[in-house]
């Protein structure tokens, strides 16, 4: 999501990354309160101080969505949900779950651990502000502290709104899934209401531009278009889920797919299969094994002139985790793979063999035509 991110440091086992947008984020937000939000407060100060105390900030601010999302992530974990990453981007953390909860109970307490600990937090930094200036520490020095005590108390409120994607939506998701027992209904309601909250933020943000503060209603503006979108795309997931649930890789195959035999020369290759069959990538095998795939790229790597005397096995990608998928694997498997690999073909084995290939557009076929007869 938002492009390149990168790995910074690994806690309680979880690693942390930080998406390029985040450095926007701690840039804005440092900015805003070395030249506003500090000098407005205290004024009289020198810049440098000003500047010492918005670094600060920020990085109490990094580590306050950290301590969010790490709470989030452990009650996951204890519940048996590997969480792989937790990422900082733009509009805070994400912890990246690799499968939704499967009871309500499990939802409702994973979603209520980030608020939790953010109140935790803000009572820490108030206690912190108040004996600072009991020590005797200059006012603006504990103001900081206070700052972030604060800010610890927005993150709190904000996420317990009751919108799905936010904590507070995956609460209400939770206690309407308990209540039902229909868990589609209850995402439906909870997106809504996220989707409601969305379009208000967008509205709050124009509001906010038009009146004369354009970074405020920009930054309202774009939290809000965020909100509606994730909200809208967190309800087609759980559909697409659903759908797929319980259905085999096997069921939405081609089988018998083209194959190339590992000691095809890349002659032969360019000739008979890449300018014959109707495919981008063909499957490798040595006898019956897989051994991986070919396509255009790899024949690019070798010079025109050593075609002849080049063997397909030489030169193939090998398989691995990211371009097979087992024929028994969960479609909800293969289609994650397909997303996190950016590849619209996978390759489904047996053992060491081949048995056929699978195409992202015939599971999209296959939701599109659910999707139509639902409707109706
Ligand atoms: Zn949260």
């Amino acid at each position: 999501m938002f492009g390149e991110s990168f790995m910074l440091f690994r806690v309680l086992g979880f690693e942390i990354r930080a998406n390029v947008t985040w450095l926007f984020l701690a840039l804005l937000v440092t900015w805003s309160l070395a030249a506003g939000f500090f000098p407005m407060v205290y004024p009289d100060l020198a810049p440098s101080t000003y500047w010492a105390m918005a670094l600060v900030g920020m990085l109490g601010l990094f580590f306050s969505l950290l301590f969010h999302e790490l709470a989030h992530s452990v009650v996951a974990r204890s519940h048996g949900l590997p969480v792989h990453r937790i990422t900082l981007f733009l509009f805070g953390g994400v912890a990246e779950m690799e499968a939704e909860p499967k009871e309500p109970r499990i939802e409702f307490w994973m979603a209520i651990a980030g608020p939790i600990a953010s109140l935790v937090l803000a009572a820490a930094f108030y206690l912190l502000a108040s004996l600072m200036a009991e020590i005797g520490l200059p006012e603006h020095v504990a103001g900081v502290a206070g700052y972030l005590g604060f800010i610890n108390l927005l993150l709190a409120i904000f996420n317990m709104v009751p919108g799905f994607p936010l904590d507070g939506g995956r609460v209400l998701r939770a206690a309407l899934w308990q209540w039902t027992g229909n868990i589609r209904m209850a995402t439906r309601w909870a997106s809504r209401v996220g989707q409601g909250f969305g379009l208000l933020l967008v509205a709050l943000g124009l509001a906010t531009f038009v009146s004369g503060n354009f970074v405020g209603g920009m930054w309202w503006f774009l939290i809000g278009l965020f909100v509606h979108a994730a909200a809208t795309a967190g309800y087609q997931q759980l559909l697409t889920q659903q759908a797929l649930q319980g259905r085999t890789v096997r069921r939405f195959m081609t089988t018998d797919p083209v194959t190339v035999p590992a000691e095809a020369s890349v002659q032969g290759f360019v000739e008979e299969y890449l300018y014959h069959h109707n495919f981008d990538r063909f499957p490798v095998v040595q006898g019956d094994r897989l051994l991986g795939s070919v396509g255009l790229a790899e024949v690019r790597k070798v010079p025109r002139a050593e075609w002849g005397g080049t063997q397909i096995g030489d030169v193939c990608l090998a398989r691995s985790k990211e371009n097979t998928v087992a024929a028994d694997a969960d479609a909800n498997e293969a289609l994650n793979r397909m997303q996190e690999g950016r590849t619209g073909r996978l390759m489904v084995t047996e053992g060491d063999h081949i048995v056929g290939v699978l195409a992202l557009k015939d599971l999209l076929r296959f939701l599109d035509i659910r999707a139509e007869l639902e409707r109706r």
